[in-house]
């Protein structure tokens, strides 16, 4: 028995920082398990409670990576006699979040009748669809689910940083803002930050320019309580940002301020990046997210159809779901499309025309598409020819649609960048950085945004 609490540590060792394993995991006793309810016994009523908010989710994790069993953690108190004084004051956590932490009332914030979240949220570049109730959770992403829902619980003392990575359109963005309104809606005075990696640096810039350092400094080390950075693979080799951020991250580190970063790389895989800026990022808790399986994306489907007033059955959310499986934001865009095509057209989603539908989009996407037919299209549209495209112009006028052509390309065939970087005769990381930079250019809505969405509307006619 001891041996199953044995692999439970080293399972829980494995995710958290050394510090949190220490100060926390270690001091636990395991007694029992006895049918699906592991026992296990801490010193005081603090240790309980802390250990109850915050890392019983992380704790039944790990039973059942070790057994592949469902095992709820009880945590029991050792000495009930040392457990009547109150252990506040011996802790040197801000007190107010103690005492919330133990259900001591007092704290007046919380119930402002005049507070707003969907207001403050807009405010605060948070979008209210990014809830923990919007999120469905499967294996691909339980454990960083559950990581954030305890960093938004309790800010600052659980883990810190908390930093998600994941591939594209996996809920990244969704967690970070959901981790941002949850905090907020405990406590409406929390200082929450919430801003890309590149708005970070625009911020800086700007700040540098007009000689405004000291605010810049300030808005981030003084007046945050809660950091949201989002996307810090942009960080990457920019080494004046980096330096910035350094010191922000310490900062805000130092005075107990919990930060929360999201990458599509783990820390260490992240190109560009400082050792001293990477291994901090490791200090906390380092959380993956998944692509979701089958039933995960089905129970998302319905999620969605819900929220949008979709009629999808099951057989029809089975069937899109085995067919678009690489990320959510496709599978979510997919419903969308078909519930567009379908109230268009007067009719429901019926398994014959989604069927239909997906076999169209496919057949566009996969056989009539090739990297050639996008270039030709995005040539024409500029009045270039598609051989300056594949050339070795530099000038804007060839070098923004040749990135257009290649983002298209990596959207709309399934081609690898290598393979498109043959077909563009140029290298497959000058792919890469066009598809990143066009996507996020879509992505914000910039002026191009409406170019390529009109040669995107040509290619697909
Ligand atoms: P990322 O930041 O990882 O690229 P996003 O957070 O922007 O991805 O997610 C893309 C879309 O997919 C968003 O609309 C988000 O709400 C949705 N999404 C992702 N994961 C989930 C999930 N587990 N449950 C519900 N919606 C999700
Ligand atoms: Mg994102």
């Amino acid at each position: 028995m001891t041996e199953v609490w044995t692999a439970v540590l080293e399972d829980l060792a494995s995710k958290v920082s050394s510090h949190i394993f220490e100060s926390w995991f270690k001091n636990i006793g395991f007694d029992r398990i006895e049918s699906d309810v592991a026992y296990l016994y801490v010193g005081d009523d603090f240790f309980k409670v802390w250990i109850e908010n915050n890392y019983l989710d992380l704790i039944e994790h790990s039973f059942f990576s070790v057994l592949s069993e469902p095992i709820r953690p009880t945590i029991l108190v050792q000495d009930a006699h040392e457990s009547v004084e109150s252990p506040v004051q011996s802790i040197t956590f801000n007190e107010q979040q103690s005492a919330a932490k133990q259900g001591i009332s007092g704290r007046k914030v919380a119930t402002l009748p005049e507070f707003d979240l969907n207001k403050k949220a807009k405010e605060l570049g948070l979008s209210p669809r990014y809830t923990f109730d919007e999120f469905v959770v499967g294996s691909n992403n339980e454990f960083v689910h559950a990581a954030s829902a305890a960093v938004a619980s309790s800010p600052t003392r659980t883990y810190n940083p908390l930093f998600i990575f994941g591939g594209t359109g996996l809920g990244k963005t969704h967690l970070l803002q959901a981790i941002g309104l949850e905090a907020l809606k405990r406590d409406p005075t929390t200082r929450v930050c919430y801003l890309s990696t590149e708005e970070f640096t625009n911020q800086m810039i700007a700040a540098l320019r007009s000689r405004e350092m000291p605010a810049f400094r300030k808005r981030f080390r003084d007046n945050v309580d809660l950091l949201l950075i989002d996307d810090i693979q942009f960080i990457g080799g920019k080494v004046s940002t980096q330096e910035e951020f350094f010191h922000t991250f310490n900062a805000l580190y130092n005075s107990g301020k919990q930060i929360v970063i999201t990458s599509d790389k783990s820390p260490r895989d992240l190109p560009g990046i400082e050792e001293r800026l990477a291994s901090r990022f490791a200090w906390g808790l380092i959380a993956d997210i998944q692509p979701p399986r089958m039933e995960t994306r089905v129970a998302i489907l319905e999620k969605k159809a819900e929220a949008d007033g979709i009629r999808l059955s099951k057989d029809v959310a089975m069937l899109i779901a085995s067919t678009v499986s690489s990320n959510v934001r496709e599978l979510e865009g997919t419903l969308i499309r078909l519930g567009a095509q379908a109230s268009l057209m007067g009719t429901l989603l019926t398994l014959d025309f989604v069927k239909n539908s997906l076999a169209q989009m496919n057949l566009q996407r996969v056989k009539v598409l090739t990297t050639q037919h996008i270039i030709k299209i995005v040539a024409n549209y500029y009045d270039i020819k598609p051989a300056d495209i594949r050339g070795a112009g530099r000038t804007r006028a060839i070098s923004r649609p040749r990135q257009i052509a290649m983002y298209l390309s990596r959207k709309l065939t399934r081609s690898s960048y290598p393979e498109l970087g043959r077909d563009f005769k140029k290298d497959h990381s000058s792919v890469i950085t066009a598809f990143k930079k066009m996507s996020k250019i879509v992505a914000k809505g910039e002026e191009l945004s409406s170019d390529i969405a009109k040669i995107e509307s040509t290619l697909m006619r």
